[in-house]
């Protein structure tokens, strides 16, 4: 489903580009699909459909003392909602199916609330609830630390049940409906069906533009154009990713200098293949753990030394990776910088 991933080397992993291809409907994501190329929403939207109206229905999740909740996890997402529209964080006092404590992340906060379940049953029923928070609210301002992405994954899941014709166009007007600046286009075959959804979202631009280090994950191969749009000119950027030609031919039209790794899980992929009907199952298994060492050597000597653990085990594997570009997967021979990431895994 991920197509691409942009890693930001210092945690910030932010899924770019979502490839929903066929997922929706039989038909293309709307009127204005054109044929075999992309589309996006042009219609200005008005100011009303910016607000974000979620948060505003979250406000009210919690509303006080004596409010009762069918089960615990529905008094969790609740309590996770609140806490999102309020821009606030809590941490688990006790946790457990029958009693729920949470109070203000802000170490000498007073704000608390309480839950414990009615007996025999499984409702859970707010029994405290200090609504007044005594640290500095300018600390909760910004942030939304409680948008876990199991709460992002359910409520996509919930849309899609309540929606399960979700057109591309829909998606593509409720993102930029609430995220005014993000890219969101899609693309159709040329018979019109739908192909795939690009979304980058205003805050991944300006996060990747201003905060991040220059490397790519990229996984997948999508149109060049949206490269140039979104990310525009990067000094020395490295990109990780497998080795699929056509993506390297599109990536180098765009960013002509870019020093390019390859994924080392792709690398062992690629291994395994080039020794199917050469060396036993039981033999290709044991190779695995030298090959990541060998990437992740940092002295010469210890590469050597992983690599020679490698020849003894199958002289065909040595020689593949020998002839495969260390410089492209080995840390050690590496012309870039990766920041230590050896795979396009940065989830
Ligand atoms: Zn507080």
């Amino acid at each position: 489903m991920v197509g691409m991933v942009v890693g930001l080397g210092g945690g910030f992993g932010v899924e770019m580009m979502v490839d929903l291809g066929g997922s929706f409907g039989d038909k293309n994501g709307g009127n204005g699909g054109g044929f075999g190329s992309w589309s996006s929403v042009l219609e200005s939207q008005s100011e009303n459909d910016l607000q974000p109206k979620m948060l505003s229905l979250w406000q009210d999740t919690i509303i006080g003392v004596g409010q009762m909740f069918e089960r615990v996890e529905d008094f969790r997402a609740s309590l996770q909602k609140y806490a999102i529209a309020h821009h606030m964080a809590y941490t688990f006092v006790k946790n457990e199916p029958s009693r729920v404590t949470t109070k203000c992340k802000a170490a000498e906060c007073k704000w608390r609330i309480h839950a414990c379940q009615v007996q025999n049953t499984d409702v859970l029923r707010i029994k405290i609830f200090n609504n007044s928070h005594s640290c500095d609210p300018r600390l909760h301002q910004y942030m939304h630390p409680q948008a876990s992405k199991k709460l992002i994954a359910s409520l996509v899941e919930d849309k899609l049940k309540d929606t399960p014709r979700y057109r591309a166009r829909e998606i593509i007007n409720d993102i930029i409906g609430t995220n005014p600046g993000s890219h969101a286009v899609w693309e159709t075959f040329e018979n019109d069906r739908f192909k795939s959804l690009f979304i980058l979202f205003y805050a991944q631009i300006v996060g990747f533009k201003n905060g991040c280090r220059p490397l790519l994950l990229i996984d997948g191969m999508f149109g060049k154009e949206h490269y140039k749009i979104v990310i525009g000119e990067v000094e020395g950027l490295t990109i990780i990713s497998d080795r699929h030609k056509g993506l390297l031919d599109t990536v180098s039209e765009v960013f002509p200098n870019f020093y390019h790794a390859i994924c080392v899980h792709h690398l062992i992929a690629n291994l395994m293949n080039s020794l199917s009907g050469k060396v036993r199952k039981e033999t290709k298994k044991i190779i695995k753990n030298p090959v990541y060492a060998s990437a992740n050597s940092l002295r010469v000597e210890e590469f050597d030394k992983n690599m020679n653990k490698i020849k003894k085990i199958s002289l065909d594997a040595f020689v593949w990776l020998k002839d495969s570009e260390p410089y492209r997967w080995a840390e050690i021979y590496a012309r870039g910088c990766r920041f230590g990431h050896l795979t396009t895994n940065v989830a």
